[in-house]
Protein backbone atom coordinates (compact mmCIF):
# COMPACT_ATOMS: atom_id res chain seq x y z
CA UNK A 1 0.00 0.00 0.00
CA UNK A 2 0.55 3.31 -1.45
CA UNK A 3 0.64 6.24 0.94
CA UNK A 4 1.59 9.61 -0.71
CA UNK A 5 1.24 11.39 -3.97
CA UNK A 6 2.93 14.54 -5.46
CA UNK A 7 1.44 14.70 -8.08
CA UNK A 8 -1.92 16.11 -8.58
CA UNK A 9 -3.13 18.53 -11.34
CA UNK A 10 -6.90 20.74 -10.77
CA UNK A 11 -9.06 22.26 -13.71
CA UNK A 12 -7.03 25.43 -13.77
CA UNK A 13 -4.59 23.96 -16.54
CA UNK A 14 -7.56 23.26 -18.88
CA UNK A 15 -6.95 19.58 -19.63
CA UNK A 16 -7.88 18.31 -16.05
CA UNK A 17 -11.54 18.03 -14.44
CA UNK A 18 -12.95 17.81 -11.17
CA UNK A 19 -13.05 20.20 -8.39
CA UNK A 20 -9.90 20.13 -5.70
CA UNK A 21 -12.05 18.78 -3.13
CA UNK A 22 -13.40 15.64 -5.58
CA UNK A 23 -9.87 14.86 -5.46
CA UNK A 24 -9.26 14.75 -2.00
CA UNK A 25 -11.93 12.86 -1.20
CA UNK A 26 -10.98 10.00 -3.84
CA UNK A 27 -7.43 10.87 -2.35
CA UNK A 28 -8.57 9.38 0.74
CA UNK A 29 -10.77 7.12 -0.57
CA UNK A 30 -7.53 5.34 -2.11
CA UNK A 31 -6.09 5.48 1.03
CA UNK A 32 -3.56 8.04 1.17
CA UNK A 33 -2.43 9.83 3.72
CA UNK A 34 -0.41 12.71 2.02
CA UNK A 35 -1.85 14.56 -0.71
CA UNK A 36 0.26 17.02 -2.99
CA UNK A 37 -1.44 19.19 -5.32
CA UNK A 38 1.38 20.21 -7.69
CA UNK A 39 -0.41 21.59 -11.03
CA UNK A 40 1.71 22.91 -13.64
CA UNK A 41 2.80 25.86 -12.86
CA UNK A 42 2.51 29.22 -14.72
CA UNK A 43 4.85 30.44 -17.49
CA UNK A 44 6.50 33.59 -17.72
CA UNK A 45 6.37 33.39 -21.02
CA UNK A 46 4.19 34.80 -24.43
CA UNK A 47 3.68 31.34 -26.17
CA UNK A 48 0.05 30.53 -26.77
CA UNK A 49 0.84 26.83 -27.03
CA UNK A 50 2.49 26.60 -23.54
CA UNK A 51 -0.04 29.22 -22.22
CA UNK A 52 -2.70 27.05 -23.34
CA UNK A 53 -2.27 24.14 -21.18
CA UNK A 54 -1.28 25.97 -17.70
CA UNK A 55 -3.04 28.63 -15.15
CA UNK A 56 -2.10 31.93 -15.72
CA UNK A 57 0.19 33.80 -13.00
CA UNK A 58 -2.95 35.71 -11.96
CA UNK A 59 -4.45 32.29 -10.99
CA UNK A 60 -2.08 31.69 -8.66
CA UNK A 61 -2.74 32.88 -5.59
CA UNK A 62 -6.30 31.62 -5.68
CA UNK A 63 -4.95 28.34 -6.41
CA UNK A 64 -2.76 28.50 -3.17
CA UNK A 65 -5.38 29.56 -1.75
CA UNK A 66 -8.18 27.33 -2.43
CA UNK A 67 -6.04 24.58 -1.21
CA UNK A 68 -4.70 26.03 1.85
CA UNK A 69 -8.19 26.25 3.05
CA UNK A 70 -9.12 22.72 2.37
CA UNK A 71 -6.56 21.34 3.67
CA UNK A 72 -7.40 22.81 6.48
CA UNK A 73 -11.16 21.52 6.65
CA UNK A 74 -9.51 18.13 5.94
CA UNK A 75 -6.55 18.37 8.34
CA UNK A 76 -8.01 15.21 10.41
CA UNK A 77 -8.34 13.26 7.74
CA UNK A 78 -5.39 13.86 5.15
CA UNK A 79 -2.06 15.81 5.27
CA UNK A 80 -2.37 18.47 2.07
CA UNK A 81 0.53 20.38 0.10
CA UNK A 82 0.68 22.77 -2.59
CA UNK A 83 3.44 23.10 -4.98
CA UNK A 84 3.89 23.15 -8.41
CA UNK A 85 4.93 20.15 -11.62
CA UNK A 86 7.22 22.62 -13.15
CA UNK A 87 9.61 22.60 -16.48
CA UNK A 88 12.96 23.95 -15.99
CA UNK A 89 12.78 26.83 -18.70
CA UNK A 90 16.15 28.90 -17.80
CA UNK A 91 15.08 31.89 -19.19
CA UNK A 92 11.67 31.94 -17.23
CA UNK A 93 12.77 29.60 -13.91
CA UNK A 94 13.39 33.01 -11.90
CA UNK A 95 9.86 34.86 -11.84
CA UNK A 96 8.78 30.96 -11.26
CA UNK A 97 10.76 30.58 -8.45
CA UNK A 98 10.29 34.34 -7.39
CA UNK A 99 5.92 33.43 -7.35
CA UNK A 100 6.83 30.06 -4.97
CA UNK A 101 8.44 32.05 -2.66
CA UNK A 102 5.48 34.33 -2.72
CA UNK A 103 2.79 31.86 -2.28
CA UNK A 104 5.13 30.04 -0.11
CA UNK A 105 4.97 27.07 -2.32
CA UNK A 106 5.80 23.88 -0.63
CA UNK A 107 7.71 22.42 -3.63
CA UNK A 108 8.17 21.91 -7.00
CA UNK A 109 8.18 18.61 -9.28
CA UNK A 110 9.69 18.58 -12.78
CA UNK A 111 7.66 17.54 -15.14
CA UNK A 112 9.78 18.30 -18.42
CA UNK A 113 7.35 18.94 -21.47
CA UNK A 114 9.39 20.77 -23.54
CA UNK A 115 12.54 22.20 -24.35
CA UNK A 116 13.02 25.91 -25.28
CA UNK A 117 14.58 27.12 -28.66
CA UNK A 118 17.35 29.31 -28.39
CA UNK A 119 15.87 32.48 -28.38
CA UNK A 120 13.89 31.01 -24.73
CA UNK A 121 10.82 32.14 -26.05
CA UNK A 122 9.74 29.76 -27.91
CA UNK A 123 9.18 25.58 -26.73
CA UNK A 124 9.00 22.26 -28.90
CA UNK A 125 7.18 19.22 -26.86
CA UNK A 126 9.25 16.62 -26.00
CA UNK A 127 6.52 13.87 -26.83
CA UNK A 128 6.41 11.86 -30.05
CA UNK A 129 5.50 13.93 -33.22
CA UNK A 130 4.37 12.65 -36.57
CA UNK A 131 6.58 12.96 -39.71
CA UNK A 132 6.27 11.27 -42.75
CA UNK A 133 3.04 9.31 -41.01
CA UNK A 134 5.04 7.91 -38.09
CA UNK A 135 5.78 9.15 -35.00
CA UNK A 136 9.18 10.06 -34.30
CA UNK A 137 11.35 11.44 -31.46
CA UNK A 138 11.19 15.18 -30.95
CA UNK A 139 13.58 17.91 -33.59
CA UNK A 140 15.19 18.56 -29.93
CA UNK A 141 17.83 15.91 -29.11
CA UNK A 142 18.16 13.65 -26.02
CA UNK A 143 21.14 15.22 -25.27
CA UNK A 144 19.79 18.34 -24.89
CA UNK A 145 16.49 17.31 -22.95
CA UNK A 146 19.13 14.97 -20.47
CA UNK A 147 20.79 18.45 -20.46
CA UNK A 148 18.26 20.19 -19.27
CA UNK A 149 17.26 18.06 -16.62
CA UNK A 150 20.52 18.09 -14.89
CA UNK A 151 20.77 22.11 -15.02
CA UNK A 152 17.21 21.37 -13.43
CA UNK A 153 18.13 19.39 -11.20
CA UNK A 154 21.50 21.53 -10.00
CA UNK A 155 19.07 24.11 -9.36
CA UNK A 156 18.39 22.60 -5.83
CA UNK A 157 14.88 23.51 -6.26
CA UNK A 158 12.80 20.15 -7.37
CA UNK A 159 11.94 17.52 -4.84
CA UNK A 160 11.72 14.97 -7.36
CA UNK A 161 11.57 14.23 -11.71
CA UNK A 162 8.20 13.48 -13.08
CA UNK A 163 8.17 10.81 -15.66
CA UNK A 164 11.96 11.23 -16.41
CA UNK A 165 11.17 9.16 -19.50
CA UNK A 166 9.38 11.35 -21.48
CA UNK A 167 11.60 12.17 -23.87
CA UNK A 168 10.23 9.96 -26.64
CA UNK A 169 12.85 8.10 -27.94
CA UNK A 170 11.57 5.53 -30.31
CA UNK A 171 14.34 5.97 -33.03
CA UNK A 172 17.50 6.63 -30.34
CA UNK A 173 19.82 3.61 -30.50
CA UNK A 174 20.74 2.08 -27.65
CA UNK A 175 24.37 3.69 -27.30
CA UNK A 176 23.35 6.96 -27.44
CA UNK A 177 20.04 5.98 -25.27
CA UNK A 178 22.32 4.60 -22.41
CA UNK A 179 25.40 7.60 -23.26
CA UNK A 180 22.50 10.23 -22.57
CA UNK A 181 20.10 8.68 -20.02
CA UNK A 182 22.68 7.56 -17.65
CA UNK A 183 24.07 10.68 -17.12
CA UNK A 184 20.64 11.77 -15.87
CA UNK A 185 20.43 8.51 -13.58
CA UNK A 186 24.03 9.57 -12.27
CA UNK A 187 23.32 13.22 -11.28
CA UNK A 188 19.73 12.02 -10.14
CA UNK A 189 21.16 9.56 -7.64
CA UNK A 190 24.66 12.04 -6.89
CA UNK A 191 21.74 15.11 -5.73
CA UNK A 192 19.51 12.15 -3.94
CA UNK A 193 16.53 12.91 -6.01
CA UNK A 194 13.93 10.33 -6.63
CA UNK A 195 13.08 9.53 -10.20
CA UNK A 196 8.88 8.96 -10.66
CA UNK A 197 7.31 5.95 -12.33
CA UNK A 198 4.34 7.79 -13.49
CA UNK A 199 0.75 5.82 -13.20
CA UNK A 200 -0.63 7.69 -15.17
CA UNK A 201 1.25 6.67 -18.17
CA UNK A 202 1.40 3.33 -16.56
CA UNK A 203 -2.01 2.99 -16.88
CA UNK A 204 -3.00 4.32 -20.22
CA UNK A 205 -0.20 2.57 -21.48
CA UNK A 206 1.79 5.27 -22.88
CA UNK A 207 5.42 5.46 -23.74
CA UNK A 208 6.40 5.99 -20.02
CA UNK A 209 7.59 4.52 -17.82
CA UNK A 210 9.74 2.34 -19.98
CA UNK A 211 11.20 -0.89 -19.61
CA UNK A 212 14.48 0.18 -21.63
CA UNK A 213 14.58 3.23 -19.08
CA UNK A 214 13.92 1.65 -15.78
CA UNK A 215 16.43 -1.11 -16.56
CA UNK A 216 18.92 1.58 -16.45
CA UNK A 217 17.63 3.48 -13.48
CA UNK A 218 17.93 -0.59 -12.26
CA UNK A 219 21.72 -0.10 -13.02
CA UNK A 220 22.25 2.82 -11.56
CA UNK A 221 20.49 2.27 -8.38
CA UNK A 222 17.99 5.32 -8.25
CA UNK A 223 15.52 5.93 -5.36
CA UNK A 224 11.98 5.82 -6.88
CA UNK A 225 8.74 7.87 -6.29
CA UNK A 226 5.42 6.71 -7.18
CA UNK A 227 3.50 9.52 -8.69
CA UNK A 228 -0.42 9.74 -9.79
CA UNK A 229 -0.39 12.47 -12.02
CA UNK A 230 -4.15 12.97 -11.45
CA UNK A 231 -6.18 14.98 -13.93
CA UNK A 232 -9.29 13.44 -13.04
CA UNK A 233 -10.15 12.29 -9.24
CA UNK A 234 -11.08 8.70 -11.01
CA UNK A 235 -7.60 8.31 -11.61
CA UNK A 236 -7.00 8.33 -7.86
CA UNK A 237 -7.47 4.71 -7.66
CA UNK A 238 -6.32 2.44 -5.74
CA UNK A 239 -6.00 -0.76 -7.78
CA UNK A 240 -4.13 2.03 -10.36
CA UNK A 241 -1.70 2.96 -7.84
CA UNK A 242 -0.89 -1.00 -6.58
CA UNK A 243 -0.23 -1.85 -10.40
CA UNK A 244 2.26 1.35 -10.50
CA UNK A 245 3.48 0.09 -7.32
CA UNK A 246 4.15 -3.08 -8.69
CA UNK A 247 5.98 -2.43 -11.72
CA UNK A 248 8.54 0.00 -9.61
CA UNK A 249 8.73 -2.47 -7.03
CA UNK A 250 10.15 -4.96 -9.63
CA UNK A 251 13.24 -3.42 -9.92
CA UNK A 252 14.14 -3.96 -6.43
CA UNK A 253 14.72 -0.08 -5.98
CA UNK A 254 14.21 1.87 -2.78
CA UNK A 255 10.99 3.26 -3.41
CA UNK A 256 10.41 6.61 -1.82
CA UNK A 257 7.22 7.35 0.28
CA UNK A 258 7.96 10.83 1.47
CA UNK A 259 10.41 12.89 -0.09
CA UNK A 260 13.02 15.98 1.10
CA UNK A 261 10.33 18.40 0.17
CA UNK A 262 12.79 21.09 -1.38
CA UNK A 263 11.99 24.67 -0.77
CA UNK A 264 15.03 26.89 -1.33
CA UNK A 265 12.54 29.55 -1.96
CA UNK A 266 11.57 29.83 1.95
CA UNK A 267 15.29 30.42 3.19
CA UNK A 268 15.60 32.85 0.66
ZN1 LIG B 1 -1.04 17.68 -17.46
ZN1 LIG C 1 1.61 16.05 -14.23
Amino acid sequence: MYHINLHTHTARCHHARGTEREMIEAAIRAGIDVLGFSDHSPQFSDDRALQSVRMSVDEAPGYVSVIRALAEEYREDVKILVGFEAEYLPHIFQPLRGLCKTLDADYLIMGQHCLAYADGLSYESVGARIAGGRLCSPIHTLKSYVDTLIAGMETGCFTYVCHPDMYYAADIGEDEYRREYSRLCIMAKELDIPLEVNNLGFTEKRTYPSDRFFDLVKETGNKLIVGVDAHTPEQIDKSHIDATLEYAEKTGLEIVEMPVLRAPWKHD
